[in-house]
């Protein structure tokens, strides 16, 4: 049987490029030849702490690839197509997936690509049961494979921003500024919002927000973070206190002092979405909920036509932010240089 090179995770900060089995093609799946993978930030917490995976998982969800092999039964993909694709395995049958609530399926991350089925840290992917449109998306010919590797993020950060209904003038903070948090600020920024601040631990992502769009940046361990908002939005009374001014804050950093800092610095009745992933739980002071009656939104799940158009149109730019590319034979090097905020922002996989 053919062998192909995957990156196999083995426990934390345990990940081994080996050769496995090329899968086989049934009926109505295709099979994708990997061109890039990025390393996402639930890959990272996953691989840093073993949560959410088990051993002998092969990880990666955002990728560009060539079709090809198309089993006999699939309609509209040709072998030598470029394009992306996520084959969702929910069931179909939960309260959730009635009410097409598909994201909320508790199956959703068992049996995925790269959560509980084989991810794009490979060179070869099957997509079973592929229709095109819905498990796998063509690429159009202007998205280079690093770009078109980015369309699964920025296909987040489209979500999640349409989810926050900006209107024109909002006033918009975005903490954590990895690759999904600067693609939130770039979309921000195409909907003719007011100013769009982004917060940073990392003088290397800051620079690249400010690179790419962001109105003012602001470094969360060197400044109060606070009080520039406040100077940049304008101060925001509320009941028995006083926070800041932002219509919009959503927290793309999944760090605990971001989720709490978020309800200073919102608004009353303005919106904070929930993008990262903290590996601690932060302190939830709910009498400010009670009191500023923020609008609370977790945000999961993305919308890859819009992604695909933003990327096509320039308005999201995300090129610049691929600070790393390794082969799969570094796979575990990839994984420790984007456990480094402060080195890298996006590590790619290239094959
Ligand atoms: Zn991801
Ligand atoms: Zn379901």
């Amino acid at each position: 049987m053919a062998k192909m090179k995957a990156a196999v995770y083995y426990g934390p900060r345990d990940i081994r490029t080996e050769s496995i089995d090329i899968p086989e093609v049934g009926p109505n799946d295709i099979l994708l030849k990997i061109n890039a993978c990025g390393i996402c930030g639930s890959d990272v917490h996953s691989y840093g702490t073993g949560l959410y995976i088990n051993k002998g998982q092969i990880m990666g969800h955002e990728f560009s690839a060539e079709v090809a092999k198309v089993g006999q039964n699939v309609k509209d993909i040709e072998v030598g197509q470029r394009g992306t694709g996520f084959h969702s395995g929910v069931c179909g049958q939960c309260y959730w997936c009635k009410n097409q609530q598909f994201m909320l399926c508790p199956n959703l991350f068992k049996a995925s690509t790269g959560y509980g089925l084989q991810g794009a840290f490979a060179e070869y992917l099957l997509i079973p049961n592929a229709i095109n449109g819905v498990s796998f998306l063509p690429v159009p010919d202007e998205l280079d494979i690093f770009t078109a590797a980015t369309i699964e993020p920025v296909s987040v950060a489209a979500l999640t921003v349409s989810q926050c209904e900006p209107k024109k003038g909002d006033q918009v903070v975005v903490m954590g500024a990895g690759l999904i948090g600067n693609a939130v600020m770039q979309v921000f920024k195409a909907y003719d919002v007011g100013k769009v601040v982004v917060t940073e631990v990392s003088d290397m992502r800051l620079q690249s927000a400010k690179d790419l769009g962001a109105d003012e940046v602001i470094h969360a361990l060197k400044e109060d973070v606070l009080e520039r908002v406040k100077e940049i939005v304008g101060v925001g009374a509320y009941h028995f206190n006083v926070g800041a001014m932002a219509d919009i804050v959503v927290d793309a950093a999944g760090a605990p002092s971001a989720v709490e800092q978020s309800f200073e610095l919102v608004r009353s009745a303005g919106t904070i979405a929930f993008v990262g992933l903290p590996e601690k739980t932060a302190a939830l002071d709910t009498t400010k909920i009670v009191h500023k009656a923020p609008r609370i939104l977790g945000c999961l799940g993305g919308d890859f036509a819009q992604s695909i158009e933003l990327l096509k149109d320039n308005k999201v730019k995300t090129k610049e932010l691929i600070s790393h590319v390794y082969s799969i034979d570094h796979a575990k090097e990839a994984f420790e240089m984007q456990m480094r905020p402060h080195d890298s922002v996006k590590v790619m996989i290239e094959f």
